[in-house]
């Protein structure tokens, strides 16, 4: 070979490099792994110069921003480096989520920042074309007031979401037909408002896990368990590796129907004393004895647990709550041995209320070993299943950002 053709395969070779590295180096800025170019350099396993040309590039496309400057972090020994940050005005995702309350729309740029956002708090329609038309309306809006570029749409919902049909299986409390194809229809409206790109629709608490790995309380573990109640039921989701555990046909860790008061209230199931019945919002407000208010349950449950704690009666109904729900977390860290849990919704108030008698409660009924000291937080996200709804909608981007954006 003479050295012209080597010199020209080098260059080749590098550029291959360097675009097989754009995906992987959008992730780590995206999930804040990699706040300059020399963790960028370190963490990508490249030279310094592909590096810099891949930070570039990602510049170029309008996804992130390197400071021109390098300096030095606070307190750092280390040689000064060039910052990298996402770009305050790049790309966004739609962002959409129906729940029993209500329904919100957000525009969710790269890092999980809410960008826009708008609530909509009314009677669910019986009709999912109907909700899904009026929450991506107000998107749309959304993108027509900001001006910003979008890169797709993701929904949420709170159902299990059968793979491949993309069919909500189970919306009992939306009043929506059981099986209703909701990507489709999510996709229909996306593609009537005039929003570009592809749309996609997941469980709203596999979103919030998926969410909270990347962005909030889940970050760095490897076996990630998330176990969450909406404004009505309570769900699960698993995080391995980076990735949800979604089984083979989409329906993995449907937690809700785990007993955990055998004699306890009947469920939509069939079973009694399901997690779903006996942990959620509802059976809060239900175990304390007040009536449903107009603020929402999960709403009028947490402020119940944060402002009147001393009350007796709040406070006993706490720990029913808190007790079945260590029985159920129990059991799943026998079955999934995650090395974190992370509690949303009404479990997350439950946690604060009272972390000790949480954890008691888990480490005397899991296994030997470690298993026992899982550590269990909260979720630190506002809104995780709509910013998890917008991660499906970057996927494409942080798989191929060349092939996403061109
Ligand atoms: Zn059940």
């Amino acid at each position: 070979m003479n050295g012209k053709a080597a010199t020209r395969g080098e260059a080749r070779t590098r550029l291959e490099r360097g675009r097989t590295a754009l995906g992987p180096a959008l992730e780590l800025v995206h999930t804040g792994r990699a706040p300059t170019r020399a963790v960028l350099t370190a963490e990508l396993g490249v030279t310094r110069a592909t590096a810099g040309a891949v930070a570039a590039e990602l510049e170029a496309l309008g996804l992130i921003s390197v400071d021109a400057r390098p300096s030095a972090a606070a307190g750092s020994q280390g040689r000064p480096s060039h910052r990298l940050s996402v770009a305050g005005s790049g790309p966004v995702a739609l962002a959409a989520q129906v729940h029993a309350d209500g329904f919100r729309a957000a525009l969710v740029g790269l890092g999980g920042h809410i960008v826009a956002t708008a609530p909509g708090c009314e009677t669910i329609d019986a009709d999912p074309a109907q909700v899904l038309g009026t929450v991506v309306e107000e998107g749309a809006r959304l993108l027509r007031e900001t001006g910003r570029r979008c890169v797709g749409a993701g929904l949420a919902v709170p159902s299990a979401v059968a793979e491949p049909e993309g069919t909500a299986l189970n919306p009992l409390h939306l009043a929506w037909p059981a099986g209703a194809p909701v990507r489709e229809i999510f996709a229909d409206c996306v593609r009537r408002a005039g929003v570009v790109g592809p749309a996609f629709t997941g469980n709203d608490v596999n979103l919030a896990a998926l969410a909270e790995h990347r962005h909030g309380a889940g970050r760095g573990a490897r076996d990630l368990l998330c176990v969450a109640t909406g404004h009505r039921g309570v769900g699960g989701a698993l995080v391995l590796d980076g990735r949800l555990h979604t089984g083979s046909s989409g329906l993995a860790l449907e937690v809700g129907h785990l007993t955990v008061h055998p004699e306890g209230r009947p469920c939509h199931c069939g079973s009694r004393g399901c997690l779903d019945v006996e942990t959620d919002p509802l059976a809060f407000l239900t175990e304390v004895g007040v009536e449903p208010g107009p603020e929402g349950l999960l709403n009028q449950a947490r402020t119940l647990l944060a402002e009147h704690y001393a009350d007796p009666a709040v406070r006993v109904a706490a720990e029913a709550l808190i007790d079945r729900l260590g029985l159920g977390l129990a059991g799943l860290v026998n079955i999934f041995n995650p090395d974190r849990i992370v509690l949303g919704g009404l479990h997350r108030a439950l946690l604060e209320a009272d972390p000790e008698r949480l954890r008691a409660v888990v480490a005397d009924r899991s296994l030997w070993g470690r298993s026992g000291g899982v550590p269990i937080l909260a979720c630190t996200l506002d809104h995780n299943s709509l910013v998890g709804a917008a991660e499906l909608a970057w996927q494409p981007v942080l798989d191929d950002p060349l092939g996403a954006l061109a």
